[in-house]
């Protein structure tokens, strides 16, 4: 399928005129792939109908770049999807910040309280855990067994049965300790039953929640608006969590939880392992649901090496990609001033946590140092950088050999990305003058 909205883009950047039959076919390829991923259809029919009323044919002037606003239309509207407008919360340093998850069972709650305590840890957050399931049997261990693995305090009981006692404990303890970030694990029953949400509420009222964050399985599907919803309209979510999007679903649910809940998501869980946690980043998402890989990103990418050097797009077409390439391409970068936002778009760097504002830029320019230090068959991928050689480019650029081995990995993700047919014939269309 995403085939398929790559060559109604195509058609669309080949033709010399367009009209509504191409423009129509683009909206039905990508309506069709967003159904196969499970979003909701009225979803679908309201995105449509928000480009249609944006794209006036007959209004825009002669001479205006028809082909790029349209898709810069749908690509504003598909993005709209997934973003409810309103920012995310977040926690403010030096106090006690309190976080409740609520979802139901099975969607991955226990998993991701530790997964988000060990986010904020890792940046210095002092971060407690609280297991306020005393339903299911167990639950407290699992809790236990994870939050020792990520060296992150935790509290609950294997006896008390109260989870309102147990949380409102818990958090009056790692307050007195001043704990910056204190997640309460709730429990979830199998359905939305009315027990469960009385429950919920009473542990709401009793902890005084700063943020509750609502944990759903990516492949819930077409039952998701319902589910984000009763949870919604019982406590008061302000954050969705989205698990399980290491697997086979595409996470279409996702596009109804944050439609019910008016609440952004914030980060997907990839993984069962603790670091499986990533930032939700709404541009990778959309291109996923579509099934074209790191696409808008990649067009963004193209454009921004074409201005510098012709020769690249050439290279590009040709399936060919080096570190001349990507150190143009970092340059670039630099240029537009602070990265935080831009960045999260590139496929491979958008896996480093720690690249983002400042620091994201300090990051970049020591990865331009190293490649200053580089010979120009290096650079042009005409010279393999053995082990050896990376300790002298390391001494050379004065940077520490593990950084290095950090750019020539994050050299491959590239590379890899870049060898992609679609992303050949995007850069082909360019060539021509045509995007
Ligand atoms: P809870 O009932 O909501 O607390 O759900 P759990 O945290 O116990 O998770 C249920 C199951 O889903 C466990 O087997 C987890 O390992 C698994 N799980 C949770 N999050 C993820 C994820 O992001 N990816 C994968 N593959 N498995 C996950
Ligand atoms: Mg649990």
């Amino acid at each position: 399928l995403g085939n398929k909205i790559s060559s109604a883009l195509a058609v669309m950047n080949n033709t010399t005129i367009v009209n509504e039959e191409t423009i129509n076919q683009l909206l039905k390829e990508i309506g069709n792939a967003l159904s196969l991923a499970d979003v909701q259809m009225s979803l679908i029919i309201q995105m449509r109908k928000n480009i249609m009323a944006k794209i006036k044919l007959d209004q825009l002037a002669a001479g205006l770049n028809k082909r790029k606003l349209i898709k810069r239309v749908v690509y504003e509207e598909l993005i709209k999807l997934v973003d409810p407008g309103v920012p995310a919360w977040k926690p403010t340093k030096g106090k006690p910040n309190v976080i409740m998850f609520v979802g139901l069972q099975g969607a991955g709650k226990t998993t991701s309280v530790t997964k988000l305590a060990y986010f904020y840890k890792r940046k210095g957050w002092s971060t407690a855990l609280i297991c306020a399931d005393t339903f299911r049997a167990g639950a407290f261990i699992q809790l236990q067994q994870n939050a020792t693995k990520a060296k992150i305090p935790f509290y609950g009981s294997e006896d008390e049965k109260d989870p309102v006692a147990v949380a409102k404990k818990g958090v009056d303890i790692f307050k007195k300790e001043g704990a910056e970030i204190i997640i309460v694990d709730t429990s979830g029953r199998h359905k939305q039953d009315a027990e469960l949400f009385a429950e919920m509420k009473q542990v709401e009222q009793a902890v005084k929640p700063d943020n509750v964050i609502f944990v759903m399985d990516s492949s819930i599907g077409q039952a998701a608006y319902d589910q984000a919803t009763a949870f919604k309209s019982s406590v008061g979510v302000g954050s969705v969590i989205i698990t399980k999007m290491d697997g086979h679903s595409k996470g279409g649910g996702a596009l109804s939880a944050v439609a019910a809940t008016k609440c952004p998501i914030i980060f997907i869980g990839t993984g069962e392992h603790i670091p499986d946690l990533d930032l939700f980043n709404a541009e990778g998402f959309i291109s996923k649901l579509l099934g074209m890989g790191d696409m808008p990103a990649m067009m963004q990418m193209i454009k921004d090496v074409v201005p510098e050097d012709p020769k690249a797009i050439d290279d590009i077409v040709n399936g060919k990609f080096t570190l001349r390439n990507m150190k143009q391409h970092f340059q670039q970068i630099l240029k537009l001033g602070p990265i935080d936002k831009f960045v999260q778009n590139l496929p491979g760097l958008s896996n480093l946590p720690q690249l983002s504002g400042n620091e994201g830029n300090l990051k970049l320019k020591a990865y331009i140092n190293i490649m200053d230090s580089l010979s120009d068959k290096e650079l042009d991928g005409k010279k393999p950088i053995t082990r050896p050689r990376m300790l002298v480019i390391a001494q050379g650029s004065g940077r520490h050999p593990r950084e290095v081995i950090e750019l020539l990995e994050q050299f491959k993700m590239f590379e890899k990305t870049f060898k992609q047919k679609g992303i050949q014939n995007i850069a082909n269309n360019m060539a021509k003058g045509g995007a």
